[in-house]
């Protein structure tokens, strides 16, 4: 029986824990993982590997394995749309659309200026053994597959878990300060009561894994993915395949095929009834093929209510889960993991309180929540594509058929359905151009200074992505020419958990006094003078020659200051401890209770609201308000206030508070009496920065809600 003592057991191996293993052994902080499974997953589920993750991956020294294994851009720059892969048949083999996908062909322009990293393609089976091998190479005998845990407890200083070596059956326990549960959900999270926040898709995502050469049939070189739409119509009329490798373009071997089965039907999913049914599909009757593997899934869209519930972080899958729509998925498990691994280091260190954790929740939940809605309406728009080309659920067979002879015939109104069809088609963007989804995210709240600037516009296509160094996104990329060699911003920071101060060129008394509080407060700091005209900073950064930005060992910003200031050395210290969690000048109970009260205080009365604004407000409070200017103090946010509504209710969904930072999701339903009555129903996120227990800036994010006026009748 064994009994070992960490400081961090992370739960499941996986691509979130594998991850976490790495980043935890590159921070410093030992652990323990242990994996159920005797190895790595063999299904090539999660493939696609966006910019952020690979950002990550580079930092930590992965990437170069990563990009050796995975597809070049070149053979992933594009997604096809088909009525099937082959056939003779008039309708048979069509192309319906094609869009340039993942930063490739004309996508290429922004995602090359925006990060050092291209994306790239590298299924689930092929990942996870390499990320096995960098994190067992990291931590020798520390990465142990076949491992269970049983059960845990915790109590005020530690977490205690059961652990089985399904090898030798021997059990023994693990006494851990924290426990990181990547364990895909369903298992700790569960045993926490923490509930999942959604709902499931209502039907199976069945996934055939198998090899074939379809080299002659393939969409082109240059696709990584091709969704079928059948004008026969039947049980399974809309599939998609994926490239798996392990050559890439028409050289590719092994393939992944997709469909879904509606509620209640049921396929037989034995080795031979599949081939039948993968030929039958794709038209090719002869065609000479291996199945791998076949896996049934229930997509959901779901986020659990809280990411920490005492010594526990859940993370990945065990903390979201999200149809595979914009791959999203593993993507944010290994943002999950990076986020929480420096944070872990700083506070075992000693050099951060305990408090440094809450944020955690406070960054990565409403990431999460954001990314699943996004997944989620991706996967849903499918079915309008659908439409659009005139194929609608529950058609008759014949009448579909009839429907695509018309679009695809050579007729004035074909040619004016495939126009409408390209313009809806086009709308898919959103899932296979999401830029500014994929590296535009921002944390609102948690271990960051807010500097009062405000957002800049979130492209509601989730493309357009505006980079910006301000706290709370990541940290924008340039190349520079640093010690004389090219660097991107991002290559500043290292994979030791240090932090980064980037400053301009007259900002000594920045980079002294960060240096001073660095000293002070124990943390590893590179200052780093940047010439503003080289590479693309100065448009990036907002700062003058003055400024600074501070970086956090994530490469997300943590504080910028646009100017130089006498009094640099004090700032900064307390800089350093609101990131630290050393400042939390309240409790956090109090803090929710404050912004309690403030959010019910704004009614129901022009004077209550009046009075809770000037009680609450400080007088050089900051308000955002996307789509109206920023508010600079309490008489400005004053005059702003509708002085007239009759009620207003506020129910709260979720409450989070990390340092002096307040994140609240609330529902408000206003309703004006006099005048012409006006029901409004919104869902609000919204941060709350606090000082001295009033509010000094507060934002409200619409673009994640759900916004109804009505006018009712009469
Ligand atoms: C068809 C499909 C396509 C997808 N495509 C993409 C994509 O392109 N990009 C993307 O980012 N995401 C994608 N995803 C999502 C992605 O697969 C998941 O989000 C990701 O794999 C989650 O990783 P994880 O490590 O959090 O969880 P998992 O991979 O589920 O790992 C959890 C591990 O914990 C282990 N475990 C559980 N309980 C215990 C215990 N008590 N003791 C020890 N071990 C335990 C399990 O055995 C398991 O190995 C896709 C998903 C599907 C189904």
């Amino acid at each position: 029986m064994f009994d070992l003592d960490v400081p961090v057991l992370v739960v499941g191996g996986g691509g979130c824990g594998l991850a976490a293993s790495i980043f935890l052994s590159d921070v410093g902080v030992r652990h323990l993982l242990v994996e159920r499974r005797e190895s790595t997953s063999a299904l090539p589920r999660a493939h696609y590997l966006n910019q952020r993750t690979m950002e990550i991956f580079r930092q930590h020294g992965v990437a170069d394995d990563v990009y050796t294994l995975g597809a070049p851009l070149a053979n992933m720059s594009e997604v096809v749309w088909r009525t099937s892969l082959a056939g003779d048949g008039p309708l048979d083999a069509r192309d319906l659309y094609r869009i340039d996908a993942f930063g490739g062909r004309g996508t290429a322009g922004p995602y090359a200026t925006d990060s050092a990293c291209p994306s790239t393609n590298l299924p689930q089976h092929r990942l996870e053994p390499l990320l096995r091998r960098h994190a067992q190479d990291r931590a020798p005998g520390s990465v142990r597959f076949n491992h269970v845990m049983e059960d845990f407890t915790q109590d005020e200083n530690h977490v205690t878990a059961r652990v089985t070596d399904r090898s030798t059956g021997e059990t023994g326990t693990v006494r851990a300060r924290y426990l990181l549960a990547a364990d895909g959900g369903r298992g700790i999270g569960r045993s926490l009561g923490v509930p999942m926040d959604g709902d499931a898709g209502g039907f199976t995502i069945i996934s055939v894994h198998f090899s074939a050469d379809l080299s002659r049939w393939w969409s082109g070189d240059s696709a990584l993915m091709t969704n079928f739409v059948s004008p026969d119509g039947g049980l399974i009329s809309a599939y998609a395949m994926v490239a798996a490798g392990p050559n890439w373009g028409l050289a590719c071997e092994e393939w992944a095929l997709h469909f879904n089965l509606p509620p209640g039907a049921t396929v037989d999913l034995g080795p031979d009834a599949v081939a039948a049914r993968v030929r039958e599909l794709l038209k090719l009757p002869d065609l000479s093929l291996r199945i791998h593997h076949v896996s049934e899934y229930l997509p959901e869209a779901v986020v659990a209510r809280a990411f920490r519930v005492g010594r526990v972080f859940l993370a990945g899958d065990a903390a979201h889960r999200q149809p595979p729509a914009t791959g999203l998925g593993l993507n944010s498990a290994i943002q999950d993991a990076h986020n929480i691994a420096w944070k872990l280091a700083a506070v075992l260190d000693g050099k951060a309180d305990d408090a440094l954790l809450d944020s955690y929740e406070a960054e990565r939940l409403p990431t999460a929540r954001r990314n699943v809605d996004w997944a989620m309406s991706c996967f849903l728009n499918h079915g309008v594509l659908h439409a659009s080309l005139g194929a609608m659920p529950g058609m008759p067979p014949e009448a579909r058929a009839a429907s695509f002879r018309e679009l695809l015939s050579d007729t004035p109104m074909g040619q004016t359905r495939r126009a409408r069809a390209r313009e809806v088609f086009a709308t898919q963007r959103s899932e296979y151009q999401a830029h500014d989804i994929e590296i535009g995210f921002a944390y609102p709240a948690g271990a960051i200074v807010p500097d009062g600037s405000a957002a800049p516009p979130r492209d509601p296509m989730g493309v357009t992505y505006h980079p910006v160094a301000r706290p709370g996104h990541r940290l924008p990329h340039a190349w520079l020419t640093w010690d004389g060699e090219r660097v991107g911003t991002h290559d500043l920071v290292g994979s030791r958990g240090g932090f980064a101060l980037l400053t301009g060129p007259m900002a000594d008394d920045w980079a002294i006094a960060a240096k001073r509080a660095a000293e002070v407060h124990g943390v590893p700091l590179a200052v780093v003078t940047i010439d503003p005209s080289d590479g693309g900073w100065a448009a990036v950064s907002g700062i003058g020659d003055g400024g600074a930005v501070l970086v956090r060992p994530d490469n997300h910003v943590a504080w910028r200051s646009p100017q130089a200031s006498d009094r640099a050395a004090d700032e900064l210290d307390a800089v350093f401890r609101r990131i630290l969690g050393k400042e939390p000048t309240m409790s956090h109970g109090e803090h929710e209770r404050v912004v309690r009260e403030f959010l019910t205080g704004l009614g129901p009365t022009p004077a209550a609201v009046r009075s809770t604004l000037d009680r609450f407000l400080t007088d050089d409070c900051v308000w955002e308000n996307p789509g109206t200017p920023v508010c600079r103090g309490k008489r400005q946010i004053l005059e702003l206030m509708p002085p007239d509504f009759a009620r207003l209710e506020v129910e709260f969904q979720h409450v989070a508070t990390a340092g002096d930072t307040v994140l609240v999701e609330r529902v408000e339903s206003m309703l004006r009496a006099d005048g012409p009555p006006i029901a409004l129903n919104l869902k609000v996120m919204a941060a709350f920065e606090l000082r001295d227990g009033r509010i000094s800036a507060w934002r409200d994010y619409f673009d994640i809600t759900t916004l109804i006026t009505e006018r009712p009748e009469g």
